[in-house]
């Protein structure tokens, strides 16, 4: 008996587990969910889809139906009470599902079009799966589209792939075969989904149709088998609420409203929760607590119903006092009767304090300003990864204070003085501001757009500043004069390289010894205009090489041959420290080894330290 009760305790306390789909734009993922929630009416399929706030929610009963056709037989067993699918596609949504770090999103579905492969949105997209260590499958999407791919409405994928002609087979196998290299070089084993004998260990692919509908009950059965096989264990209905905002929203007569998932608990209307919020925690009371209304009954005045209670899991719309500047990705804690109210603001507003410290210490970095807490942890994580410095970290839109703040780095250094801003919308004033005083903002809806821009930028201004550098930068050379065209005003000499290299605008000196006084004396003739090999013009002459023609010039009263030096007087490159500086800031790959040494040699010569 004790078995019996606890069985079925088990079974009424197991929740529906919560999906997320992701992929790249346009892979399909939105067509896919609105196949799936399509109900099929000849079949007379009540279902019981209900759609819920950010969610779609299929019972048990509906999945049975739609995967029927591929379980005939009726073996497979649905062990889950439903399935809750967020709806808002994408890897923002997901990064938002989640609690100290795990995720509260169960299972995933990752969107691949066939005919593309793995695309930038599809590699972050695993990257975050990984990170929160989802279970996933992947829809390999758009089999329609093989040429010639004869359609089957709905039905199982390996019956419709058995029907198709060779051609056809042909390219999905070597599509398949692509796609399976690809996700081994992203570190990913993976098996196309009725040849996968360990789903621990192999991510299942699942060649699917969003427009045909073919592979659609075998990605349905897969997600089910997926959550039995990987997850009872967290499936477990538990009494305390976990919960967490997807979006904040103002709808109008009932004002700023939250858009919450409860992936376990009970919410009630009017208890007592706390979230996290732009200026601190917020705590307010439940004023409502609305769910779609039923689509036959749109008639009725308003589109929500107002439930009493809500039971997990299941996507509603909070309404409540004082819930401007909700942030989205916040977890939601409700005050118990034994709990201390400000224990959980700590607890709430430690979430946004700990992404907020992740700044640097020095102060020197960019800017970071991001829609939601889940979407900033994913660009701050991104952005340690590549190992860009960050010292300023915001949530939601840009206003001209962020670009201020950001601006202080103008000063302490200039080529930080840029925002990386991911899925917000720039205020008009903001960007005026940035672009009157040289303050980049960049906006990418792609976590490593914008490091591909950051990039580019700080390559350009490298290559800026290396442009500015030309005449400072000096290359080492030791000359000695085999011919004097021209005795001065310019000095026209035919030269050989003896160590270094001879670029054109190197200052070139000879260091002479005063025969009286016994002191050095650097005799400097002016920059080098020309270089010439046999009539031509070479950028370059380097130790050993032909001897080149060179003309020197200098602005001022230039020294003369056979008066201020020597034919004899061997020629050297005049360094500096800042010549030297700058070498090594842009021209370290440029100067090999013996070249340095030959600097450390003429140090002494020009009195660098
Ligand atoms: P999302 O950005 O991932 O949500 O992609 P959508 O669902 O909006 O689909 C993008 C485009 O691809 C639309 O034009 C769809 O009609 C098309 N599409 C989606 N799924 C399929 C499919 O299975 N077959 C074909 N041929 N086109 C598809």
């Amino acid at each position: 008996a004790h078995q019996a009760a606890l069985a079925a305790r088990s079974k009424d306390d197991l929740r529906s587990p919560i999906c997320c789909i992701l992929g790249h734009v346009d892979t399909g993922k939105t067509k896919l969910l609105d196949k799936i929630r399509q109900t099929n009416v000849q079949e007379g399929e009540a279902g019981g889809i209900t759609q819920q706030i950010g969610a779609t929610y299929f019972p048990v009963e509906s999945i049975r139906q739609k995967t029927a056709v591929i379980n005939r037989d009726g073996k497979f067993e649905f062990k889950v009470p439903g399935l809750l699918i967020i709806d808002t596609p994408g890897h923002e949504s997901f990064s938002n599902l989640r609690s100290r770090g795990s995720s509260l999103c169960n299972i995933a579905i990752l969107v691949v079009d066939i005919m593309h492969g793995l695309e930038p949105q599809t590699l972050e997209s695993m990257k975050l799966l990984r990170d929160r260590k989802t279970p996933f499958i992947v829809a390999l999407n758009k089999i329609d589209r093989l040429y010639g791919w004869k359609k089957i409405e709905n039905n199982g994928f390996q019956e419709s792939l058995s029907l198709q002609n060779k051609a056809v087979q042909n390219e999905f196998k070597s599509r398949l075969d692509q796609t399976k290299v690809a996700f081994a070089e992203q570190g990913f084993n993976s098996e196309l989904f009725y040849e996968n004998k360990s789903m621990a260990k192999y991510v299942s692919l699942v060649p699917t149709s969003a427009h045909t509908g073919e592979g659609i009950p075998d990605m349905l059965k897969l997600i089910v088998q997926l959550t039995q096989e990987r997850m009872v264990g967290s499936l477990m209905y538990l009494s305390e609420v976990q919960a967490t905002v997807l979006e904040v929203k103002q709808i109008e007569g009932f004002g700023m409203t939250i858009d919450v998932i409860l992936s376990n608990g009970i919410l009630r209307e009017g208890d007592r929760i706390v979230l996290c919020g732009v200026e601190g925690a917020i705590k307010t009371n439940i004023r409502a607590l609305l769910t779609p209304a039923p689509l036959k009954e749109l008639r009725l005045k308003s589109a929500y119903v107002h439930n009493k209670e809500v039971k997990a899991a299941l996507g509603v719309k909070i309404s409540a006092p004082g819930l401007e500047g909700a942030i989205a990705g916040s977890r939601l804690l409700v005050v118990g009767p034994d709990d201390d109210e400000s224990d959980l603001e700590d607890e709430v507003e430690s979430d946004l304090a700990n992404l907020f410290s992740r700044v640097e210490r020095s102060g020197r970095g960019v800017s970071v300003q991001a829609s939601t807490l889940g979407s900033l942890e994913a660009l701050l994580d991104f952005l340690k990864d590549c190992k860009i410095p960050v010292a300023n970290v915001g949530i939601g839109p840009v206003f001209k204070r962020d670009v201020m703040q950001c601006g202080t780095m103008l000063e302490k250094a200039k080529d930080y003085a840029a925002m990386l801003c991911f899925d917000v919308k720039i205020d008009k004033e903001a960007q005026a501001y940035a672009d009157e005083n040289g303050i980049k903002i960049f906006t990418a809806d792609i976590i490593y757009h914008l490091f591909d821009q950051f990039n580019k930028h700080m390559e350009e201004l490298t290559e800026k500043k290396k442009e500015e550098s030309k005449l400072l930068a000096v290359f080492p050379c030791v000359l000695s004069t085999v011919a004097v065209f021209n005795k001065t005003g310019p000095i026209v000499i035919g030269v050989d390289v003896i160590d270094g290299q001879l670029r054109l605008n190197t200052p070139i000196a000879a260091v002479k010894t005063n025969t009286v006084t016994g002191a050095k004396e650097v005799v400097s003739l002016g920059r080098v205009t020309s270089i010439e090999r046999d009539h031509k013009q070479v950028p370059v002459c380097k130790k050993g090489q032909p001897s080149v023609a060179v003309k020197i010039e200098m602005g001022g009263h230039q020294p003369t041959y056979g008066r201020h030096l020597e034919e004899s007087d061997q020629l050297y490159s005049l360094i500096s420290r800042a010549s030297i500086n700058c070498l090594k800031e842009f021209y370290r790959k440029d100067v090999s080894n013996d070249e340095w040494q030959l600097i450390v040699k003429l140090k002494p010569m020009f009195d660098v330290a």
